[in-house]
């Protein structure tokens, strides 16, 4: 199917040709008829898939068709959307499919100055693009009228809800009128998302593209065996493979992405942290500089990235394994945008092996190929910066709580405070490789802490059936395992991903 098949009028063609797009990509060909339609619609898909341009070119058309007579232009479609950096990209968007268009647009979010955003609707314009917060005190002090509106896109609505948006939304959605059309996006469909959409949509057409789970399926995915204090050094061992050269990393904390970019900064690799905290200033400099070259990392938190719309990100670095198994695919799919195919990176210490790998493993249905390696090609630990102070991030043990097998919980100080690394810890050329020794006390869960073999390292574990990726860059292959998926003789006493004894408290 071709652009020209999907009735769009040649204004949008001509703009959709500039942009160097061949055809529709497959949730453009399935949405774009209906929506000229005027059907409401439920669009299952994430970021990446092309949907904003599956909502944008047909609500132009509609638009247009209708447009209203002389005087104050009315709000005629409401975007509502989670995140600024989303809600800015989506009025990019309608700028470059609009530019031949006679239509005006606007963008609002809050964390910026308010006087431009209330002129721009004191101006009049047809189509505003908002985060829900900025839009409920703009209209408190009336300065939007969705009256007129004919068209309502909730746009990642899972992710809406997710972010705490829910009443925001439910406020939002009042101000509407009732005969309008709408369209829902979401990436996944939980039980409120789905209330949502009951309650939003009139008789909708559903249209989905590759569920989130077979997304992964085209980006090749490796995933390497590290203290949680090794990953640092680790991401730079792994960044002197010169083929990553715009690397996205993901950091589950703003404190943690922050600490990664000053450390890659410091291994004079070009790196910014991007998040929440940040300014929209600082944002906007590091995506540029990051767009343009300057920067080869951007670490960014899950929410600052949602947004994000970079094409050619050639690799994903899962700094942290995200909580959400869905998130994981969420950001390697980061690097496969409009049919690319990627590589994502992920990194995994004890404990996130142990409660987190598991549902991510499920959800993509295959296990993630692990690199080995050895932890020889680190720095000794002292030269590693924060090694000595225990990482704040660590959520691993030694806050008590973690019964059952005890695991590293009888460990004081743990491996967050391990300096010089002991017990198979950051040995140069030494015996142990990569991952042993890390719980000498035979505790519970996650690695096994105690492998037999001596000079060796570890044993391969024979019975292990999870495939070996490509050691990647000067990443010796040393043999790496699974060592959370059995017991060992004086190991854990539940071994596998689960959480055995549990207690991790769960900090968010
Ligand atoms: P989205 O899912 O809307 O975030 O879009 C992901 C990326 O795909 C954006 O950078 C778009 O510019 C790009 N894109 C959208 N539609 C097409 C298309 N038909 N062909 C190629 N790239 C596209």
């Amino acid at each position: 199917m071709l652009f020209e098949d999907t009735g769009l009028e040649p204004r949008l063609l001509r703009a959709v040709a500039e942009q160097g797009y061949d055809k529709p990509t497959p949730i453009q060909q399935k949405a774009i008829p209906h929506v000229l339609a005027g059907r409401d619609l439920l669009g299952l898909a994430q970021t990446g898939t092309g949907k904003t341009a599956a909502f944008a070119l047909p609500m132009l058309q509609r638009l247009t068709e209708s447009q209203p007579g002389p005087g104050v232009r009315p709000i005629r479609a409401l975007i509502l959307t989670p995140t600024r950096e989303l809600a800015s990209q989506i009025g990019e968007s309608f700028a470059t499919y609009g530019k031949y268009l006679n239509l005006r647009h606007s963008v609002i979010f809050g964390g910026v100055g308010v006087e431009a955003q209330r002129q721009s609707l004191r101006a009049g314009l047809d189509i505003l693009v908002a985060t829900p917060g900025r839009l409920l005190d703009l209209a408190n002090q009336r300065l939007v009228d969705l009256r007129r509106l004919e068209i309502f896109v909730l746009d990642e609505a899972d992710r809406m809800l997710d972010m705490g948006f829910i009443h925001d939304v439910k406020k939002v959605i009042a101000m509407l009128p009732p005969k309008r059309q709408t369209l829902f996006f979401s990436a996944t469909m939980p039980p409120e998302a789905k209330q949502l959409a009951d309650v939003l949509l009139h008789n909708p057409e559903t249209v989905a593209v590759t569920p989130v789970s077979s997304t992964a399926e085209k980006i090749e995915q490796s995933l390497y065996f590290v203290d949680k204090l090794d990953k640092r050094p680790l991401l730079v061992e792994v960044l002197k493979d010169q083929a990553m050269k715009r690397v996205l990393v993901f950091s589950r904390t703003k404190h943690g992405a922050n600490r990664i970019a000053e450390y890659l900064e410091k291994a004079r690799i070009g790196a910014a942290a991007i998040h929440g905290n940040k300014s929209q200033n600082a944002r906007e400099r590091a995506l540029s500089s990051f767009k343009e070259g300057g920067i080869r990392v951007l670490v960014a938190t899950d929410i600052a990235a949602r947004g994000i719309d970079i094409d050619d990100v050639t690799h994903v670095v899962n700094f942290d394994l995200p909580e959400v198994p869905e998130t994981y695919v969420h950001r390697i799919g980061r690097t496969a945008r409009a049919g690319r195919t990627g590589l994502a990176i992920a990194f995994c210490d004890q404990e996130e092996a142990r409660e987190l790998l598991r549902p991510i493993e499920r959800l993509i249905r295959k296990p993630i190929p692990v690199v080995e390696w050895s932890k020889s090609i680190l720095p000794p630990r002292e030269q590693n910066a924060g090694s000595h102070e225990r990482d704040p991030d660590d959520r691993s043990g030694f806050r008590g709580g973690r019964g059952g097998g005890g695991g590293r919980s009888n460990r004081p100080g743990g491996s967050g405070a391990r300096p010089g690394g002991s017990a198979g810890g950051g040995r140069p050329g030494g015996g142990g490789g990569g991952y042993r020794g890390n719980a000498p006390s035979g505790g519970g869960g996650g690695y096994r802490g105690n492998a037999p073999s001596g000079g060796g390292g570890r044993d391969q574990r024979s019975n292990d059936a999870r495939p070996a990726a490509t050691p990647s860059s000067a990443l010796a292959a040393l043999p790496m395992e699974r060592l959370a998926k059995q017991p060992s003789a004086g190991g854990p006493p539940s071994g596998g991903y689960g959480n055995n004894g549990g207690g991790r408290s769960r900090r968010r």
